[in-house]
C-alpha cells in the first residue's frame, strides 16, 4: 500500500511541482485553469518563448482521459454516455412509465422529470447507495423512481453504456483489477490540489490507487496573513454593488502601485439573476470606456464563471429561430429581428432591411401577427407590386435582405432541405441528419454574417457546433427499450436542440481577468488575495438547501448526501468559510439593510467566526463629487435643412406634435424617426376607422339628405350598408389572406356601429351633405398645408357645419390654449368663409348611447349635444389662426426645443425618447390620456411624414 501525505503548499511550491513536469489533479475545470495561468506567467517572466503545458487537470478531464486510455487498450467496452444521451434515456424510461403521470412532485414535463432523475440517480451512485433506492423508498414518487432507476441500470448494463455518475466506481474496479497500472495518466505520484474532501465515489477510486502503489499527496493552499477581514451593512443591495465594485477597484488600484498584480474574487450567491446589474456596475467602475454601446466585451479585467444559456445569445437564438420558421409562421418581431441580425448576410443589405422591416413588415394587414417565409416573400412582391401602381410613382429603399430568398431557394432546390417545405416534411430522421439539416439552413442564410466575429462570438459559434454533435450522438443511443432504428420528427430534434442550448452556458473565453465573479459553491480549489462576498445574510448564507424529492429522506441522511438536513448545509458552510479566511488576507463580507420582502439579517456565521463589523465609510473613500460639466455656450449657426417645396400633408398632425413637443415634430417630420409598428392581431383602431370612414363617404354619396335618408326603411338601409361593408371588404379575404371567419366578425360589428350611427342622425332636423373627403391647400403662415374634411353641410337655417368622424372619445376642450392637443377641427375652421361656420363638431361614431355628436356651435340645438357648448366661432377661429400660425412658423423654424407639454402625458410612451434623452425617471408611473393613445380617429389623412 502506497502512502498518502497532507501538506500545506503555497503556490510557488506548486509551481515547483509543475515545473518538475509533475501532474496536479484539482477539483474544478476553473482552478485547474487559474494554476496553468499562473505557469504560463512564471515562464514569460523568466523569460521564456515557449515551453511544454503545465500537467494540471481537473478531476472530470483527468477520470474521461483515464477511461480512454481503457478503452482504446481495450480493457473497458462500455460506452460513456453524454448528458444529452443519459437524459434521453431517462426520458425514455419515464415516457413508457404509464404511473409517471401520477406523482405528486409538479413538473412541467417529461423533460424536466428525466433532468430530476439524472440528478437523483447521480447522487445515490456518488453515495454508493443505488441498491437501495428500492428498499428504501416509501413514497409513490420514489417508488416511481426506484423502478426508473432499476430499468436504467439494466438498460445500461444490457446496451453496455457507462453513466457518467458510475465513472468513478468503474475506474476503482479497474484500479483493483489492475488495469490502471502503468497508465499514462497515472504517474506513481499523484499531487491533488485542495482536494481535502472528495466525494464519496472520488475517495473510492483514491483508495484504489493507494492500494495499487500509487503515493497521494494532498496540497491545500497555505495558510495567509489576515490584513482585513470584516462585514459590513449596506443600506440596499444595489448598494452592495456599488461598494463591491469600488472596494474591489480599490485594492487592485493600491496593488498595482505596489507594483503587485493580484487575484480578487466577487462571490454572489444568485449569479444568474444578477449578471446583467452586476455587469453594470462593473463596466462603470473598472472600465467605463466599455460603456460604449459598441464595445467588444470579450476582455474584460472581470470575468464570470460561467456565461448566459447559449440559447439566448443572438448569434444563436437567430438559427434557432431560422429553423422553426422552416416549420412554419414565425412571429412579426423575430422574423424584423432577423431581418436585422448582424448574423445572416451581408452588412451592406442591413439598412435596406431595417426600411423594409418599418415600411412594410410592420405596417402589413395580417389576422395573425406571424409570417411563413413564404407568406414574407408574397408581402416583398405585394408590396412591390403596390409601388409601381402608385401615382405619382413611389420609391423606396425598402428591400428584403438576399440571404431570405437565398434561403427559400435552398429551401426548394437542396435535397436535404426540399422535404422540408414539401410532403416529405413530416418523415421522421435520425437526430444526426436533423442536425446537418440545422447547419445546412444556417449556412443557407448567410450565418454567422460577414463581419470579423468577435472572440465570444467565435466561441459561441463553436459552442453551436458542438451542441450539434452532441445532439447528433443520440442516434448512438439506442433506446432502452431496444429500438436500435429510431427516428424522430424534426419538431422535436429542434425541441431536443433548443433544450440543451438552454441548459448549456456559454463557457467565458480564456483571459486574464483580474477579478473572477464566482458563486459559493465555486470556490473550492481557488485561492485568492482579496475576496468580497455579496448577499451574506441568514437566508443564504448558508444556502438554504431541501432534500432531493425522488430519493428517501432516510437514505439521503443516513448516506449523508448535500441537502439532505440543514445540519450538513450548515456545517459544509462552515468548512467553506474557514477555508476562505484561512487563506484570503482581505476579505469582506456584506449584506443589505433590506430588500423589497422587507428587513434582512446578517448570517450568523459572520458573528460564529468573531469577524468585526465595519462601518462603509472606513471601508471605501467617499465617492469624488461629480464635477458639473460646464455648458457650452456655443451657437449651433448650421442652417436646417430645406423645408420641401411642396404641399404637406397631414398638416393637423404636424402642428399636434409642435404643440405637444418641439422636439418631438421635429424629430418624426424633419428627422424621419418613428418607432416601428407593433401589429397586433386583426385590424388596429386606425384600420377599423378607415372601414368605417370609407363606408360612410360611399353612403352619403348616394344618400346626400336627411330626407333621402328617412325615404329609405330600416331594411333598405341596412341592405345599402351591407352592399358598401361588402365592397369594403372585399381586399381584405382576398389580398390579405384572411379567414372568412374574421372577415364576417368585422362585417357584423361595422353593421351593426353604423345601423346604430344612422338611426342617431334620424334625431337631427333636415340637413345636406355638401362635400364628403374633401382636399383643401390652406396657407398657414410660411406652411402649406393639405387637409382632408370627413364632411361639410350645409344647414337649413344657412351656414355650414364641419364635421369630423370618430370612433373613441372626442372633447372640444381639447382645442384650447395656446398648445391645443387636437388642433385637427381648429385648422378646418381657418377655411370657413367669415361668419358661415355654425358648428364644428366630431361625430362619436360608436355603438349604443355613446353614439354622440360633440363640439362647438353658434345657437343650442343645431345639433343635439349631450353638453351644450355654444360659442362665438368667428372669434375663436380668429384665436385659433394666430395659435396655429404660431405653432407653423415654429415648425418651420426649426424650434425644436425639447419641451413636452405635459411630461407624464407627452413623454410617457413616445419614441423620441432616445434622441431627446429626457430622464425616464422623471416619468409618474402611469398616465393613461397621452398623446400616444389610439383614439381610433377616423381620419386616416395623415399618411405619414412630410412626402408630398
Ligand atoms: S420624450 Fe418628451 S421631451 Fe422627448 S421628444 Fe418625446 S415628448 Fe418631447
Amino acid at each position: 500500500m502506497a502512502e498518502v501525505h497532507l501538506r500545506d503548499s503555497s503556490l510557488h511550491e506548486i509551481l515547483n511541482l509543475l515545473d518538475a513536469r509533475e501532474l496536479v489533479i484539482t477539483p474544478s475545470a476553473r482552478s485547474a485553469q487559474a494554476l496553468r495561468r499562473a505557469f504560463d506567467e512564471r515562464q514569460r517572466a523568466a523569460g521564456l518563448r515557449a515551453w511544454e503545458p503545465a500537467r494540471v487537470l481537473a478531476w472530470p478531464q483527468w477520470t474521461a482521459a483515464l477511461l480512454s486510455e481503457l478503452v482504446v487498450a481495450g480493457a473497458e467496452d462500455r460506452l460513456p454516455l453524454s448528458r444529452p444521451q443519459e437524459l434521453a434515456l431517462w426520458t425514455e424510461v419515464i415516457s413508457a412509465d404509464e404511473e409517471a403521470s401520477n406523482l405528486a412532485l409538479s413538473t412541467d414535463s417529461i423533460a424536466d422529470l428525466a433532468e430530476l432523475a439524472q440528478s437523483a440517480f447521480a447522487l445515490a451512485a456518488d453515495h454508493g447507495v443505488l441498491d437501495q433506492i428500492r428498499p428504501s423508498a416509501t413514497s409513490r414518487d420514489e417508488r416511481s423512481f426506484a423502478r426508473w432507476a432499476e430499468l436504467f441500470r439494466r438498460g445500461c448494463t444490457r446496451r453496455a453504456y457507462l453513466p457518467a455518475a458510475l465513472l468513478n466506481r468503474a475506474l476503482a474496479e479497474h484500479a483493483q483489477a489492475g488495469a490502471l497500472k502503468n497508465h499514462p495518466q497515472l504517474p506513481g505520484t499523484l499531487h491533488l490540489f485542495d482536494l481535502a474532501n472528495p466525494s464519496p465515489s472520488q475517495q473510492l477510486l483514491l483508495d484504489a490507487l493507494t492500494q495499487l502503489g500509487i503515493t497521494l499527496h494532498h496540497h491545500n493552499p497555505t495558510a495567509a496573513e489576515p490584513q482585513l477581514q470584516a462585514w459590513t451593512v449596506c443600506p440596499s443591495e444595489r448598494d452592495e454593488l456599488d461598494l463591491a465594485a469600488r472596494w474591489l477597484r480599490d485594492f487592485l488600484e493600491s496593488a498595482a502601485r505596489d507594483g503587485r498584480s493580484p487575484t480578487a474574487a466577487l462571490i454572489v450567491p444568485s449569479l444568474d439573476t444578477e449578471r446583467v446589474a452586476l455587469e453594470a456596475v462593473l463596466r462603470s467602475t473598472l472600465a467605463p470606456e466599455l460603456n460604449a454601446i459598441a464595445a467588444d466585451l470579450s476582455s474584460t479585467p472581470w470575468s464570470f464563471s460561467t456565461g448566459a444559456p447559449l440559447a439566448s445569445l443572438p448569434l444563436i437564438s437567430c438559427v434557432l429561430d431560422l429553423a422553426r420558421w422552416t416549420l412554419g409562421a414565425l412571429p412579426v418581431a423575430s422574423i424584423g429581428s432577423l431581418l436585422l441580425s448582424p448574423y445572416l448576410g451581408l452588412t451592406a443589405e442591413r439598412d435596406a432591411a431595417a426600411v423594409f422591416d418599418f415600411e412594410v413588415l410592420r405596417s402589413a394587414q395580417l389576422l395573425e401577427p406571424e409570417l411563413t417565409l413564404h407568406n414574407l416573400l408574397e408581402l416583398a412582391r405585394s408590396a412591390e407590386r403596390k409601388l409601381q401602381k402608385h401615382t405619382p410613382p413611389r420609391t423606396t429603399h425598402a428591400a428584403l435582405p438576399s440571404w431570405v430568398n437565398a434561403l427559400h431557394d435552398a429551401l426548394r432546390r437542396e435535397p436535404q432541405l426540399f422535404d422540408l417545405l414539401q410532403h416529405d416534411r413530416l418523415r421522421p430522421r435520425t437526430y444526426a441528419e436533423w442536425m446537418e439539416v440545422v447547419r445546412a439552413i444556417a449556412h443557407a442564410a448567410g450565418w454567422p454574417g460577414d463581419r470579423v466575429l468577435t472572440a465570444t462570438e467565435f466561441a459561441a459559434t463553436r459552442a453551436l457546433d458542438a451542441a450539434l454533435d452532441s445532439i447528433a450522438t443520440l442516434d448512438a443511443v439506442a433506446a432502452i427499450s431496444g429500438d436500435r432504428t429510431k427516428r424522430v420528427s424534426f419538431a422535436t430534434a429542434l425541441h431536443t436542440l433548443e433544450r440543451q442550448l438552454r441548459r448549456t452556458q456559454q463557457q467565458p473565453v480564456a483571459s486574464n481577468a483580474l477579478v473572477e465573479v464566482l458563486t459559493p459553491n465555486e470556490l473550492e480549489g481557488r485561492a485568492f488575495d482579496a475576496v468580497i462576498f455579496l448577499h451574506a445574510t441568514d437566508a443564504n448564507w448558508p444556502a438554504a438547501t431541501r432534500p432531493h424529492p425522488l430519493l428517501s429522506r432516510t437514505l439521503q441522511r443516513e448516506a449523508a448526501m448535500p441537502g439532505a438536513t440543514p445540519d450538513f448545509a450548515l456545517a459544509k458552510a462552515r468548512a467553506t468559510m474557514a477555508a476562505l479566511l484561512a487563506h484570503t488576507p482581505h476579505v469582506l463580507f456584506t449584506c443589505a439593510k433590506e430588500n423589497a420582502d422587507g428587513h434582512l439579517r446578517p448570517s450568523p456565521l459572520l458573528t460564529s467566526f468573531h469577524l468585526p463589523e465595519h462601518e462603509l465609510t472606513d471601508l471605501i473613500a467617499p465617492a469624488a463629487p461629480i464635477a458639473p460639466i460646464p455648458l457650452l455656450d456655443t451657437i449651433d449657426a448650421m442652417e436646417l435643412p430645406a423645408l420641401p417645396d411642396a404641399t404637406l400633408r397631414g398638416g393637423s398632425h404636424l402642428l399636434k406634435l409642435q404643440a405637444a413637443c418641439g422636439f418631438l415634430a421635429f424629430a418624426e417630420l424633419r428627422l424621419g424617426a418613428a418607432a416601428p409598428e407593433t401589429r397586433e392581431a386583426g385590424l388596429d383602431p386606425r384600420e377599423r376607422g378607415n372601414l368605417m370612414h370609407h363606408v360612410l363617404e360611399a353612403f352619403w354619396r348616394e344618400v346626400q339628405t336627411r330626407d333621402a335618408l328617412e325615404a329609405f326603411s330600416p331594411a333598405e338601409r341596412t341592405g345599402i350598408l351591407e352592399t358598401l361593408i361588402d365592397d369594403e371588404l372585399k381586399h381584405l379575404s382576398t389580398e390579405s389572406g384572411w379567414s372568412e371567419a374574421y372577415v364576417d366578425l368585422v362585417r357584423a360589428r361595422t353593421l351593426r356601429v353604423l345601423e346604430a350611427w344612422l338611426e342617431h342622425e334620424l334625431k337631427r332636423g333636415p340637413f345636406t351633405v355638401l362635400e364628403i373627403e374633401t382636399q383643401r391647400e390652406l396657407q398657414l403662415g410660411p406652411l402649406k398645408l393639405n387637409v382632408r374634411m370627413d364632411r361639410i353641410e350645409a344647414l337649413p337655417e344657412g351656414g355650414i357645419a364641419y364635421v369630423d368622424y370618430k370612433t373613441g372619445k372626442a372633447d372640444a376642450k381639447a382645442w384650447d390654449g395656446d398648445r391645443p392637443d387636437e388642433p385637427q377641427l381648429p385648422l378646418y375652421a381657418l377655411l370657413a368663409e367669415p361668419g358661415k361656420l355654425r358648428a364644428l363638431l366630431y361625430a362619436n361614431v360608436r355603438a349604443g348611447k355613446d353614439a354622440a355628436w360633440s363640439g362647438l356651435q353658434t345657437e343650442e340645438d343645431i345639433f343635439p349635444m349631450k353638453r351644450k357648448r355654444v360659442a362665438d366661432l368667428a372669434t375663436r377661429t380668429e384665436e385659433w389662426r394666430d395659435v396655429l400660425t404660431h405653432l407653423a412658423e415654429d415648425f418651420h423654424a426649426g424650434r425644436a426645443h425639447v419641451d413636452p407639454k405635459a411630461v407624464n402625458i407627452n413623454c410617457a410612451r413616445c419614441a423620441q425618447r432616445l434622441l431627446c434623452r429626457r430622464d425616464a425617471a422623471a416619468l409618474r408611473a402611469s398616465d393613461d390620456n397621452g398623446l400616444f393613445d389610439n383614439d381610433g380617429d377616423m381620419d386616416g389623412d395623415f399618411e405619414g411624414g412630410m412626402n408630398a
